[in-house]
């Protein structure tokens, strides 16, 4: 395997993505739009499976979860009595020679997640040192260079935080200072103040001005869950607890905008909302967070590459809360949020629509507002996930190179590529009739141009975990071979039973 430094990792990702039909700049021929994306005709396949197993997941396998799809725009004091109008800020700075913009926040946590790197590095050093016999803890509690680290980290975190509690931006300010973080364009200490910027976008409705309201695109889905509360529990007569899932849309007009697909202006959610007992909300807590992290080990990627974060300084609605956060090319950054949201917003907007949210409990005959723990997940942060780990540079025995995605089978955007051997002798035509049988099975690709070696190579780059080619003995004994990905071994089989050793390989495994 060819080293690369990890910024080199995520660049040849992004161009991967670009050039095989992944995802594109927003308007390229425009020059593109910050921190838009458009998904193009491999990647939208991707996508659409990622969601769909993630519904699948929430959906079909709970009996007691129901879906909704709620409108992208809602009433204006949705977003008042969400505190998003009021607190959904950002704190920012600006460098002012490059006139670049930041998140303070960010330029400090990225400077505590350089020092982290230091640490994974000096540990991972050390277990391949010392092998099967290696204690982490111990060596992390140990090792003065690791110990000299987690003091740095620890001491900006217990200054940084309740700093941004307290709204102190002056203090966020001088700690920037104080850590020498340097803007990494002009490479310049000289920045502004500390500001807070407000992430909603927002647009008129209604034809004349004088009728005209100021409404906003969501920044989240859930609260279109949460004012869905009473509907959906009456009309899918649910019983607590239950859950309501969404996915959709959700925009913020981030500050940072650098990040490919990991920070979009426009982006995709997938959220879950747990309606439960007040009292048993951390119970519920703990399992979701047990749940989803299983959930993501279902797609193949090993346990290495996640960890939790549990938040020690929790938003005024929240009784516990947690990331899980994933090992991007870009650092250990959060995929999914878990949080135990108390009755925060189904009380909020009970204040503020003046109508009643609350469950009847026939067990108790009691009347209550429900707690809530949510799960919150962003598709195209899985779906960078997925594609970066997947993205393989690989060195043949026979000297030549290859880019392969293996991305699990059940998630490829093409399952099986139909090739015939050469244009001619009637290939192309028995390769059509096969291509006629799987089609409405698997979403399959046909391909007769080119040499088969580049056509193999460029179904690797797909990710498409099988390639069937039809050859001359096909013709003859109705057979073909069927080449695996990741392996690359090609075996033959009869045509008939082509569409089951496919089915077996991309069946989900229940977690
Ligand atoms: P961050 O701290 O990275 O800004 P957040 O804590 O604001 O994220 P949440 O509000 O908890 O994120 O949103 C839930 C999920 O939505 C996140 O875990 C992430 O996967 C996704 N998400 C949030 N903002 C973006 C974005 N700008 N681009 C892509 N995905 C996003």
């Amino acid at each position: 395997m060819h080293m690369a430094s990890n910024e080199d990792v995520f660049k040849k990702i992004i161009s991967h993505a670009k050039e095989y039909g992944f995802v594109f700049p927003s308007s390229e021929i425009y020059d593109g739009l910050s921190a838009v994306y458009d998904y193009g005709p491999f990647g939208v396949e991707l996508k659409n499976n990622i969601r769909e197993y993630w519904w699948k997941s929430m959906v079909q396998y709970h009996e007691n979860i129901v879906g909704v799809d709620a409108a992208i725009f809602m009433h204006p004091t949705v977003w008042k009595a969400s505190g998003h109008v009021d607190a959904f800020n950002d704190p920012m700075i600006d460098n002012k020679d490059s006139k670049k913009r930041y998140r303070a926040d960010v330029l400090i946590e990225d400077h505590m997640a350089k020092i982290e790197e230091k640490i994974l590095k000096e540990v991972e050093k050390a277990r391949s040192r010392f092998g099967e016999s290696f204690d982490e803890k111990m060596f992390r509690e140990t090792n003065p260079r690791v110990k000299e680290n987690q003091d740095k980290i620890d001491a900006i975190r217990t200054r940084f935080y309740p700093a941004l509690d307290r709204n102190d931006l002056e203090d966020v300010k001088k700690l920037i200072e104080e850590l020498g973080i340097v803007c990494p364009i002009s490479g310049s200490r000289n920045w502004t103040e500390v500001r807070q910027f407000n992430l909603m976008f927002s647009t008129q409705m209604g034809s004349v001005n004088e009728d005209a309201n100021e409404i906003y695109l969501r920044p989240e889905t859930a609260q279109g869950i949460f004012v869905n509360f009473l509907n959906v529990q009456k009309t899918a007569r649910m019983k607590i607890p239950f859950g309501i899932a969404q996915t959709g849309k959700a925009f913020r007009n981030e500050i940072v905008a650098r990040q490919f697909l990991f920070r979009m202006r426009e982006f995709e959610q997938m959220e879950m909302q747990y309606f439960v007992k007040p009292g048993e909300e951390l119970t519920w807590y703990e399992y979701w967070k047990q749940q989803r992290m299983k959930w993501h080990l279902s797609l193949g990627i090993p346990k290495e590459k996640y960890r939790f974060h549990n938040h020690e300084k929790l938003a005024h609605y929240a009784n516990a809360a947690a990331d899980i956060e994933f090992h991007f090319p870009i650092g250990f950054k959060e995929l999914e949020g878990i949080h135990s949201r108390t009755d925060f917003d189904l009380g909020a907007h009970q204040k503020y629509s003046g109508k009643k949210l609350q469950y009847f409990d026939t067990e108790t005959n009691e009347n209550y507002v429900p707690y809530v723990v949510e799960t919150s997940i962003g598709l195209d942060r899985t779906f960078l996930a997925v594609l970066s780990h997947a993205y393989k540079e690989e060195k043949l025995e026979d000297g030549s190179e290859r880019v392969v995605l293996s991305i699990p089978a059940f998630l490829a955007p093409i399952k099986v590529a139909v090739l015939p051997l050469v244009k001619k002798d009637g290939l192309p035509e028995k390769a059509r009739e096969i291509m006629d049988t799987l089609m409405y099975d698997y979403r399959c690709f046909y391909e007769e141009k080119d040499t088969i070696g580049r056509r193999y190579r460029r179904m690797d780059a797909l990710g498409t975990p099988f390639a069937i080619t039809i050859d001359h003995q096909t013709l003859k004994d109705n057979t073909v071979t069927i080449r695996d990905r990741d392996t690359m071994r090609q075996e033959r089989i009869e045509v008939s039973k082509i569409s089951e050793a496919v089915r077996e390989k991309i069946s989900t495994s229940s977690f």
